[in-house]
């Protein structure tokens, strides 16, 4: 694989921290645990869509785009980091956000993310939930086109094959950074969703023959189809750098056990763990991805399921901004 043949802008410094939890490892009595800190790629607040932005935008700047059109759910992350970077790169933003969660709660409707994106000067639309998303913003691209504009239109979560490849990057930039320090990986394990994130990573970890397993924690979909999802974005991926021999189905695995009522709906276990991560190591996690990621891999610990003796690191995909649309969940449990 060769990623110098992708269009790419540059938006943080490489590579983002790996540091050694030692105070949840101890509480834990477990695996040693490690945290990737992908909350720390600088653009509005950091987290990993910044890194799949590094190629979508530089797709779009190529194609001379002038306006970005995106879509999330109304306290999506990857609209917040995707308002900035297109504010940054002189284009004009239209967000269509979704009403996924039925609640009129006044910070998740007006705070956390949604502030920041209007802060960004995003021009934004709501849309009832359950459409098929993407379609509208292709629709919302079209729109725009005939209104004389160059739109360039970016699926929920940046997650196609462009902008997985800010995690085939990633886990190529985390075995070098690992083999440097001397740390051995024995497993690697991240929220996952819109499954760009995901599908990157065992890209960039297959085509080096990495042998260090990923696993998913999911926090939307059922495992088969949340599984499927990561697969098929993986496989079109490695297409297109170029990977011969496709992608092994076995290694995309999910665990969606820590989802709880549905996405963006707190649970007892991820109100543990951000608590947790917060007391024992200063870090912040999000209550919809990171929060429910680390619930489910406490529990794994706790299970015995990820063993004693084992190096694990923890994929920090960011996301602490929506901490803030979450006021009254976080005031009943600080
Ligand atoms: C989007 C997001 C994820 C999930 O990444 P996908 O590539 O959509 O699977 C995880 N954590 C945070 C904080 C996110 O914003």
């Amino acid at each position: 694989m060769h990623l110098a043949r992708f269009p790419r802008v540059r938006l943080f410094p490489t590579p983002t921290p790996l540091e050694r939890l030692d105070n949840l490892t101890k509480a834990l009595g477990g695996p040693e645990i490690w945290i990737k800190r992908d909350d720390c790629t600088v653009v509005a607040t950091g987290g990993n869509k910044v890194r799949k932005l590094e190629w979508l935008i530089g797709e779009a700047r190529e194609q001379g785009a002038t306006h970005i059109v995106t879509q999330g759910a109304v306290q999506s992350n990857h609209v917040r980091q995707t308002a900035a970077v297109a504010r940054k790169f002189g284009m004009r933003c239209t967000a269509l956000l979704e009403h996924r969660i039925d609640t009129n709660d006044r910070d998740y409707l007006g705070s956390g993310n949604v502030l920041l994106d209007k802060l960004f000067g995003c021009a934004i639309e709501y849309r009832a939930g359950g459409l098929d998303m993407n379609a509208e913003a292709e629709k919302k691209g079209e729109e725009l086109r005939k209104a004389g504009e160059k739109a360039y239109v970016i699926p929920g979560g940046g997650s196609n094959r462009v902008g997985a490849l800010g995690y085939v990057s990633c886990a190529q930039e985390l075995l070098q950074q690992a083999d440097e320090m001397g740390l051995k990986i024995d497993r690697i394990v991240s929220a996952t969703g819109s499954a760009g994130t995901h599908a990157g990573l065992v890209v960039g970890l297959e085509g080096c023959n990495a042998n260090i397993p990923v696993l998913g924690i999911g926090v939307r979909l059922p495992r088969d189809r949340q599984e499927a999802n990561v697969h098929r974005l993986a496989e079109a991926t490695a297409e297109y750098v170029g990977m011969t021999g496709g992608v092994r189905r076995e290694a995309v695995v999910a665990n969606c056990d820590y989802v709880g009522e549905g996405y963006g709906i707190p649970t007892e276990g991820m109100g543990e763990a951000v608590k947790m991560l917060a007391r024992e190591e200063g870090i912040l996690l999000d209550p919809v991805y990171s929060g429910k990621a680390m619930a489910g891999m406490i529990d794994l610990i706790r299970k015995g399921e990820i063993k004693a003796g084992e190096r694990v690191v923890f994929l920090h995909t960011g996301g602490a901004v929506g901490l803030f649309g979450y006021t009254p969940f976080l005031e009943g449990i600080a």
